[in-house]
């Protein structure tokens, strides 16, 4: 049966896929370490795997998510024996060396093996704004990509079984350098007993000019010129940026957050740099 879906994992994400998938009206096995979990989905008219086997052998597509890839390696390891012909996407949080492993491992076993970067949270798995990295051979991302759609927008984005992982960190990465940079600017707004809430929309509006700084770095990034067309040069930015460490100190606040990307910064310039622009800092993230 073509519209046969295997979940493997039903932990909250797990259940959001399973459920997008039984709202579309496919037939979903699941299979769940605590049985309990698949109550709720066997409610709605999902089927109930007894073994992880079980559900490995009861669907052409298996989708798999778990907390990790030690996870995965547990409740797979042991059934290499029913994977041939199936088609493996694991949506399992993980680096690009483990997704290269576990492909390395699936074609050993005669299964296709597409990773996955989930980005969203739960509730948005089928609603718009989700979307989800694809990586691994792209006829079994096309065979599947009408299924996979139900979880989200899908994004292919390469054959090396890696390169889901790694953009999936790589965005994870940028999410949590905004969200440090604004948790210093709350705590230096509510270091004067103001509330954060009424300073979140200015501070909103402000993240969103700073949205495009990907796009107009890239060229930069891509070319190595640093040079061209400098409006703030490196220099004059990290003077200024000295300043957040006395404000933190005045207002009783530590900028530890901060103070990895001044020391960046100045390197740059002792490096005589300083005329450049910022995105220059990019050559001593390289090894
Ligand atoms: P949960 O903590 O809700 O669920 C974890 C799942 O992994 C459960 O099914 C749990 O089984 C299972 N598990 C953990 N250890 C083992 C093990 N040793 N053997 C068998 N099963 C195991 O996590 P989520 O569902 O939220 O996350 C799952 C994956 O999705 C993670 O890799 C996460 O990074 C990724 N993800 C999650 C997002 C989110 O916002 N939730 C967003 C994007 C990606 P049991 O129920 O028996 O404990």
């Amino acid at each position: 049966n073509g519209k046969t879906v295997s979940v493997v994992g039903l932990g909250d994400m797990g259940t959001a896929l399973a459920d997008a998938l039984l709202a579309a009206g496919h037939r979903v096995t699941v299979w769940n370490r605590t049985a309990a979990k698949a109550d709720p989905l066997v409610a709605k008219g999902a089927i109930r795997a007894d073994t992880a086997a079980d559900a490995v052998l009861a669907s052409k597509l298996v989708v798999v998510c778990l907390l990790d890839y030690d996870s995965v390696s547990q409740v797979l390891g042991p059934h290499t024996d029913v994977l041939a012909g199936r088609t493996l996407v694991n949506l399992t949080n993980g680096t690009p060396g483990q997704a290269r492993e576990m492909a390395a491992w699936a074609a050993e076993h005669g299964a296709d093996y597409l990773d996955g970067g989930i980005m969203a949270v739960p509730p948005m798995i089928g609603k718009p704004g989700a979307f989800v990295l694809y990586s691994g051979p792209s006829g079994a991302f096309e065979t599947w990509q009408p299924v996979l759609d139900l979880f989200g927008e899908s994004r292919y984005v390469g054959d090396d079984a890696g390169a889901a992982a790694l953009q999936d960190l790589a965005l994870l990465s940028s999410m949590y350098g905004v969200i440090a940079g604004s948790l210093h600017a709350l705590a230096l707004v509510r270091s004067t007993g103001a509330s954060a809430r009424e300073f979140a929309p200015t501070l909103s509006k402000w993240l969103q000019g700073v949205v495009t700084w990907p796009v107009e770095a890239a060229e930069r990034i891509d070319t190595g010129d640093y040079d061209k067309d400098v409006v703030s040069n490196l220099s004059m930015q990290s003077a200024g940026f000295a300043n957040h460490f006395i404000a933190a100190e005045e207002q009783g606040i530590s900028a530890e957050l901060l103070l990895p990307v001044h020391q960046l910064m100045q390197r740059r310039v002792a490096d005589g740099h300083g005329h450049e622009d910022f995105v220059g800092v990019i050559e001593l993230l390289k090894r």
